[in-house]
């Protein structure tokens, strides 16, 4: 009886408090894909997506990002609003998730890092786990140069020449603590070094490692990126809005000025480029506050750029910094689990 009246008088005072300071929220999804497994938590099974958007569509208001933005710059955001966001550009956003974005009439944007469209190769992550998570046999020693400096990993142990089976750590994320074989350690390791690098730096890893282990260096075609065609696709009939989010996906805060300032203009003009229409939102890579300084927001806004989204959750409301937009980070959530998290969020 006690808590049932603490839970009412809670959602009364958090109803009081939204007419006072009504809130958004900006939702971040990567694919929508159903793969055999997903060490970085990128992927969203196209069922549970379709239940999301059913969710969002029956109990909230889902707005695009642009009208979310200019009802911030008159100072206003329209509570319960849900804005759907979309990081790097992957086909699968084309092939899975727009189909369902049309069937519930639920606009989205999508920031695609243009330097990645009509490439076959897979993007960094997706290639460290393809090198090093899939092979049944691996080089007993892996030894790298990174940037100068030396790294070297074993990788088999020393219990013979078991075959490795990577569907025993299908289940396997980078969340989790322990890693079970010290190819997964490697693979930890790896992202760790690979993330700030440049991408010239980046990609002389990768064929140091291509060349290591045999592989081949064309990716999975389900994993692969966007082509020309397909970004105009994914933006045609004008439900799907698309961003930019830099050329090659780099750490923007650890480069010089002059990179950062080609990889935010020459993403924005790139796409300008490939849709005939102006691109006015971008995406920080990473996103977290370290991942961008205070002459990067500058750099965005100079560009042309209206808004931005980082990597940080929070709900927007009218004091929200429209060039750091926070955003929730979406995992491969059933509905239930879903409502859960977007009901605390709004703290209802
Ligand atoms: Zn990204």
């Amino acid at each position: 009886m006690r808590l049932r009246g603490t839970g009412r008088l809670r959602r009364a005072i958090n109803r009081f408090f939204r007419r006072v300071r009504p809130q958004a929220v900006i939702l971040l999804y990567h694919r929508v894909v159903e793969v055999p497994a997903d060490p970085q938590l990128l992927c969203v099974k196209p069922v549970h997506f379709a239940a999301h958007l059913a969710h969002v569509r029956q109990n909230y208001r889902p707005v695009s990002l642009t009208a979310l933005n200019e009802a911030l710059q008159q100072g206003e955001v329209p509570d319960r609003a849900v804005v759907l966001t979309f990081d790097d550009g992957y086909a699968d956003n084309l092939h899975h998730a727009k189909p369902i974005l049309e069937r519930y009439a639920v606009p989205a944007t999508v920031f695609v890092t243009a330097g990645k469209i009509d490439n076959r190769r897979e993007f960094w992550w997706d290639e460290l786990e393809r090198l090093l998570l899939l092979p049944d046999a691996l080089p007993e020693r892996l030894e790298l140069t990174i940037n100068g400096r030396k790294y070297s990993w074993t990788l088999e142990g020393t219990g013979g020449p078991e075959r490795f089976r990577p569907e025993r750590y299908r289940y396997w994320n980078i969340t989790l603590k322990d890693d079970p074989t010290p190819r997964h350690k490697c693979y930890r390791e790896l992202c760790a070094l690979l993330r700030p690098l440049t991408e010239a730096a980046r990609q002389a890893v990768l064929a140091e490692l291509v060349s290591l282990t045999g592989a081949d260096p064309l990716g999975r075609p389900e994993y692969r990126p966007l082509t020309t065609d397909e970004v105009r696709a994914l933006a045609a009939g004008g439900l799907v809005t698309v961003g930019a989010h830099t050329l090659t996906h780099p750490v923007l805060a650890a480069l010089p000025a002059e990179e950062q300032q080609r990889e935010i203009e020459e993403s924005k003009r790139r796409l300008e480029s490939i849709l005939g229409q102006p691109v006015t939102s971008f995406s920080y890579p990473y996103g977290a506050k370290g991942d961008y300084t205070p002459e990067t927001l500058a750099m965005v806004r100079q560009a042309g750029f209206v808004c931005a989204c980082a990597n940080f959750a929070d709900t927007v409301w009218r004091g929200s910094d429209p060039f750091q937009l926070p955003r929730f980070l979406i995992r491969d959530w059933d509905r239930d689990e879903f409502a859960e998290q977007v009901r605390a969020w709004f703290r209802e």
